[in-house]
């Protein structure tokens, strides 16, 4: 029988390599051809690449990593997908399973206001009522006809009585609830993860998650380009996929943002195990991976904000600036990360040190970026008028409090 390897000669892939990062010319975004060979890159090209990849950072934004300060609100944790890495979503009558009231979001979001938050981060299942008859009935006990009206009238509530903005992450969307959640919020977000459907065969990460099909969330991610709507997207890494499979994740995102300009974030998300998932026993993706993931997604984006979440890095997240992210993502000083509840946000007083070991300062940005705040206060109305409030001349957060 022979045995086809999948992973060149270590020569060839030496010289791969080697040709690759000698072609590079600043500012122009690589190709998929160059993306592969550099994500496959042997250990003694690393420190060429992140050199690179840092370079291309600090020219398209130079001196500066930011953040937004934020509070988590997991609205519903019921889900009707399954992913094999989630610990957030809960069947009804699971312990943990919950929806928060509307008292409960404005009380998280007026104790996130004392604290200097901005952001509202709307967490949430996938339409868990076309699946659970006990979500149906909460929502008609609160007057809603679906998870999205609740999610519209929270984001609405937010907007009104306090002064943070929302950003809702409500999963697939038609046009007509992109247009609708857009009116109450300045940005919106749905992970792309990957392109590969193979994630949906039995036994594998999207087994049993009927939205995680990549054409539908593609779908979804075009949809909101086509409205402009400044939107944050991004990949996970160690689920499954393959090398390639980041390399055309990527490719799928900066294609869209091509069309449109519109994608504010591109976010790189590691898996990482925990004891109680369906992967379990999964590898997690090497810090030298996620390196060269981070590095390639800012040499493929030059000009795209690349984000990767701390908290999921410890304790050496700090590398990620090596590689050429931009920005740490949402950090909340009040709640926990709901998503991976074991891994808790570095404190922001040693992330602003840990930033400035590096070289950079820290600045809190609000959730839509500076270059994208136009989009959103041209319109008239409270959303518009909000967001001016809480933007500074340079599009950034007004600092309320000190980090
Ligand atoms: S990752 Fe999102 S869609 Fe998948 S099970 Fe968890 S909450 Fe549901």
């Amino acid at each position: 029988m022979t045995v086809t390897s999948i992973t060149p000669p270590v020569s060839e892939n030496h010289a791969a390599c080697a040709t690759a990062l000698a072609g590079l010319r600043p500012g122009v975004p690589i190709s998929r051809e160059v993306a592969v060979k550099l994500i496959r890159c042997p250990d003694e090209f690393l420190p060429e690449l992140l050199a690179t990849a840092r370079a291309a950072k600090e020219r398209f934004k130079p001196g500066v990593i930011t953040y937004s300060r934020k509070v988590f609100l997991p609205l519903t944790n019921l889900c009707r997908d399954y992913c094999g890495y989630c610990t957030f979503r809960r069947d009804p009558g699971d312990p943990g399973a919950h929806t928060m009231t509307p008292d409960e979001v404005l009380a998280v979001a007026r104790a996130g206001e004392k604290l200097g938050c901005t952001e509202a981060l709307f967490s949430l299942g996938d339409k868990p009522e076309l699946l659970f008859p006990e979500m149906r009935e909460t929502l008609r006990r609160l007057g809603y006809k679906s998870t999205l009206h609740y999610l519209e009238a929270m984001c609405q509530l937010v907007l009104r009585e306090t002064s943070l903005l929302p950003h809702p992450n409500p999963g697939l969307l038609s046009a007509e609830w992109i247009a609708r959640l857009a009116a109450v919020s300045p940005s919106m977000g749905l992970m792309l993860e990957t392109t590969n459907a193979a994630l949906l065969a039995r036994g594998a990460a999207h087994d049993n998650a009927p939205d995680k099909f990549p054409a539908k969330r593609l779908h979804t991610i075009e949809d909101a380009g086509k409205q402009n709507v400044p939107f944050t997207t991004g990949l996970l890494i160690g689920i499954g996929e393959t090398l390639e499979d980041r390399v055309d994740t990527l490719l799928a995102i900066r294609d869209l943002h091509e069309r449109f300009g519109y994608i504010q974030e591109v976010i790189v998300q590691n898996f990482r195990v925990k004891p109680a998932i369906p992967m379990a026993q999964w590898p997690e993706p090497t810090r030298g991976e996620m390196l060269r993931a981070v590095a390639v997604a800012r040499l493929l984006l030059p000009n795209v904000n690349i984000q990767a979440p701390p908290n999921l890095s410890a304790p050496y997240y700090d590398d990620l600036v090596d590689a050429g992210i931009n920005d740490w993502g949402g950090i909340s000083p009040l709640t926990p990360d709901f998503i991976n509840p074991e891994k808790p946000w570095p404190h922001l007083e040693q992330l602003r040190l840990r930033t400035e070991a590096k070289g950079f300062s820290l600045r809190q940005r609000l959730p839509v970026y500076p270059e994208f705040l136009s989009a959103v206060t041209t319109k008239p109305g409270l959303l518009s008028e909000k967001l001016r409030a809480a933007a500074d001349d340079f599009g950034l957060a007004q600092i309320r409090t000190a980090v």
